[in-house]
């Protein structure tokens, strides 16, 4: 049975038009009642005649992921753990900045790339997400806010699970359902896509010119971005980069630079030196994030101090840096913490 939350809008007219016969507005209508007004069931669509409601459960479905269990941080962070239809369970965060919220999706169950600083990539890859069930994530986080009086979900940050730009083709589907007026109306410029960075993919995502790449470097030369992130350095740091002075960005815009401080491993100041060279005349900003000391993994926190250093020299080399807090590092949902255990 298909799930009508999986379709773009084009592919949703489509289906309504050819596979059950009904005129375009049909299509439009029930566009609206999935993805503006967040309706599941086809009885409550109630501008839909009864016998068309019931044409349509034989068919089709409106299936969101089932959150089966939320945790609250003691900062407001929230993490929700999602099962999928056929098992698979995904983690996605939703993050309070002041009158608003970020949400945090995940684009995979699992993950391929293994990043040595990151509980996902010990999973292992296990599938792609499709459509629905990336902004099914978006529909209960949406929810979960409007049922306990909470800010509105603004921004977008594919950052969870998974690699987003190894799930290229849903992603730009994914991009092109964001903005749209009677859907969720959530614009492409609050919406930022985080990945490792693959040049002909990052290619790809900037003709779209659909969102900002958010480039998890975590390293300022090849041979250590090797040693922390082996699978993703199969592409030359010096390809990503000139990637990314290629990307085409519109006149304030800024490529994101995010860079997990590991204590002693890349935080030390010859290599705050050798980022600033390596990221020189790019129109980017630098987001230094503490490490959160985890289970299993071979790293420890930076220090404080070491952190402001790193920040400082950027600095003085005229780039834009921030410290980043982690958020939800109590229920482990800061960066690199989200693993969805399996037997949960
Ligand atoms: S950091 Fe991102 S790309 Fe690397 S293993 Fe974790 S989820 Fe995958």
């Amino acid at each position: 049975m298909i799930n009508l939350l999986d379709l773009t809008r084009t592919e949703l007219e489509t289906f309504c038009t050819q596979e059950l016969g009904l005129p375009r507005f049909r299509a439009e209508q029930l566009w609206q009642w999935m993805w503006q007004k967040g309706v599941a069931d086809f009885d409550a669509m109630t501008n839909i005649a009864k016998p068309l409601r019931e044409a349509l459960k034989e068919k089709c479905e409106v299936r969101w992921p089932e959150i089966e269990k939320t945790q609250v941080s003691e900062d407001g962070t929230t993490k929700f753990l999602f099962r999928m239809q056929d098992g698979k369970r995904i983690e996605s965060v939703i993050i309070p900045m002041h009158d608003r919220y970020s949400q945090c999706l995940s684009t995979q169950a699992g993950c391929a790339m293994g990043c040595t600083f990151c509980n996902t990539g010990l999973m292992g890859f296990e599938r792609n997400l499709t459509h629905g069930e990336i902004l099914g994530q978006v529909l209960a986080a949406r929810k979960h806010l409007e049922d306990n009086d909470l800010p509105p979900l603004k921004n977008l940050v594919f950052m969870g699970m998974g690699e987003p730009l190894l799930n290229l083709d849903t992603l730009l589907r994914v991009l092109g359902t964001l903005p749209d007026t009677k859907g969720l109306n959530i614009s492409w410029r609050r919406s930022m896509v985080s990945t490792v960075g693959f040049p002909d993919q990052l290619r790809t995502l900037g003709d779209s010119e659909m969102a900002l790449p958010a480039i998890s470097l975590h390293a300022p030369n090849q041979a250590l971005r090797e040693q922390i992130m082996p699978k993703a350095a199969r592409f030359h740091i010096d390809d990503l980069v000139a990637a990314l002075r290629a990307y085409p960005m519109r006149p304030r815009e800024r490529i994101t630079i995010e860079y997990l401080l590991l204590g002693g491993v890349n935080d030390r100041p010859e290599h705050a030196r050798e980022l600033a060279t390596l990221l020189s005349g790019l129109r980017c900003k630098v987001n230094l994030i503490s490490y959160n000391a985890t289970e299993d993994m071979p790293y420890h926190a930076p220090s404080r101090e070491d952190a402001e250093a790193f920040q400082n020299i950027l600095k003085q080399k005229g780039m834009t840096a921030f410290i980043r807090r982690s958020m939800g590092a109590d229920i482990a949902a800061a960066c690199g913490q989200l693993k969805a255990d399996q037997a949960k």
